[in-house]
């Protein structure tokens, strides 16, 4: 895998996953997205979760793994040139979908220590009028 990388000083982040063919070497796969930070004007809080997550998913990351969905797919593993099956890509070295997985945990444990909270004070309240 080869980590090409320029920053953009234009509004706009947009970067690509491209998969090649073991074989044949030809382009198999081009995945684009926006990868602008959390407040830059690219940046979509409900593309990759939710607008009131308390750690916003990293866009790289995220694109990261659904290149590497598409890529391990049955129809992205075959190359439409030769015909050759590509290996899986190993995503274990990655870390991209436990980053992810760690990072939808966090946001979700949140809102759950906020409603609990929520709810307590709320009973504290009615306790109080009795
Ligand atoms: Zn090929």
């Amino acid at each position: 895998m080869v980590v090409t990388q320029r920053q953009s000083e234009e509004e706009d982040q947009k970067e690509a996953m491209v998969g090649k063919c073991e074989k044949c070497r030809r382009e198999m796969i081009r995945h684009e997205y926006y990868a602008g930070p959390q407040g830059a004007v690219d940046y979509d809080p409900e593309r990759w979760g939710r607008s009131d997550d308390l750690i916003p998913q990293f866009p790289t990351l995220m694109g990261s793994m659904e290149y590497a969905e598409i890529r391990n797919s049955e129809e992205g593993r075959v190359c439409k040139e030769c015909g050759h099956v590509n290996n899986l890509l190993d995503t274990n070295i990655w870390g991209w979908p436990r980053a992810v997985e760690q990072t939808r945990r966090v946001n979700a444990a949140h809102r759950a220590i906020v409603q609990a909270a929520a709810q307590a004070d709320a009973k504290i309240a009615e306790e109080a009028a009795e």
